[in-house]
C-alpha cells in the first residue's frame, strides 16, 4: 500500500536530504506546492494559466488553485506510488481539503513526520559552516576544522567561502517563519495521532533510519 505523508521541518533540519532519499529509495513522489505551480505555469495548463495571472498580480495563489494542482498531480500517479507533501498544507482549510483530495484517489494521509530541531543547536550548526572555495569540501569552525589552519585538507587551497545566509539572525527568522507556518496544522494532526517526531539534529543516517522505522510501523 502506497504511503502518503507530510514532511515538516525548518530550513537546515535536513528535510530536502530525507525527501530526496525517500524518492530515490522508496520510489515516492515529492509534491511541493512551489514546484507544482512552476510546472503548471511552464506547461501552460488551464490551472497554470490561472496561477500565472494571480502571481503576476502579486496576490497569493488561492486554496482552490492549490487544491486543483494537488488533485491533478495525484491523478497522474500510479496507485503504488507514495507521496511526500512538502510545504503543504499551510492552513487548517488546506488540511481539511487534503483529506478529501486523497480520498478521491483512494488514498489517505498516513503520517506527518516532523524533523525536530533544537534552535540553539541549529544556529550553532549553521553559523559555523564554511567550505573550500576550490573543491567545496565542507568544514565547520568548531566541529570540523581543516587539519592545518587555513589550508584545505583535500586540495590545499587557502581560499574558503561562507554562505551569506548562514548567520544567526537569518536562522532565527527562518525558525520563527517555520513555527508560524506549522502552528495552524500541527495541532490538528497531533489530535489525530498522526504526528511522529524525529530528531533532526542526529546524523543523517540515523534520521533516515528513524523515518524508515516510522513508515514501516
Ligand atoms: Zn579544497
Amino acid at each position: 500500500m502506497a504511503l502518503n505523508i507530510i514532511l515538516l521541518g525548518p530550513p537546515g533540519a535536513g528535510k530536502g536530504t530525507q525527501a530526496a532519499r525517500l524518492v530515490e529509495e522508496a520510489g515516492m513522489v515529492q509534491l511541493s506546492t512551489g514546484d507544482m505551480l512552476r510546472a503548471a505555469v511552464k506547461a501552460g495548463t488551464p490551472i497554470g494559466l490561472q496561477a500565472k495571472a494571480v502571481m503576476e498580480s502579486g496576490a497569493l495563489v488561492s486554496d482552490e488553485i492549490v487544491n486543483a494542482l494537488i488533485d491533478e498531480n495525484l491523478a497522474a500517479l500510479s496507485p503504488d506510488q507514495g507521496v511526500i507533501f512538502d510545504g503543504y498544507p499551510r492552513t487548517a482549510g488546506q488540511a481539511e481539503s487534503l483529506d478529501g483530495l486523497l480520498a478521491g484517489h483512494g488514498r489517505k494521509l498516513d503520517r506527518v513526520i516532523e524533523l525536530a530541531v533544537d534552535e540553539d543547536a541549529l544556529v550553532d550548526r549553521i553559523t559555523g559552516r564554511f567550505s573550500c572555495a576550490q573543491c567545496s569540501t565542507p568544514y565547520h569552525d568548531r566541529y570540523n576544522r581543516p587539519e592545518v589552519g587555513g589550508v584545505c585538507d583535500l586540495c590545499g587551497s587557502n581560499e574558503f567561502k561562507r554562505r551569506p545566509d548562514d548567520n544567526e539572525e537569518t536562522v532565527r527568522t527562518r525558525m520563527a517563519e517555520y513555527r508560524a507556518k506549522t502552528a495552524p496544522i500541527l495541532p490538528l494532526y497531533d489530535t489525530r495521532g498522526l504526528v511522529a517526531r524525529v530528531d533532526g539534529m542526529a546524523p543523517i543516517e540515523e534520521v533516515g533510519a528513524a523515518i524508515d522505522r516510522i513508515l514501516a510501523g
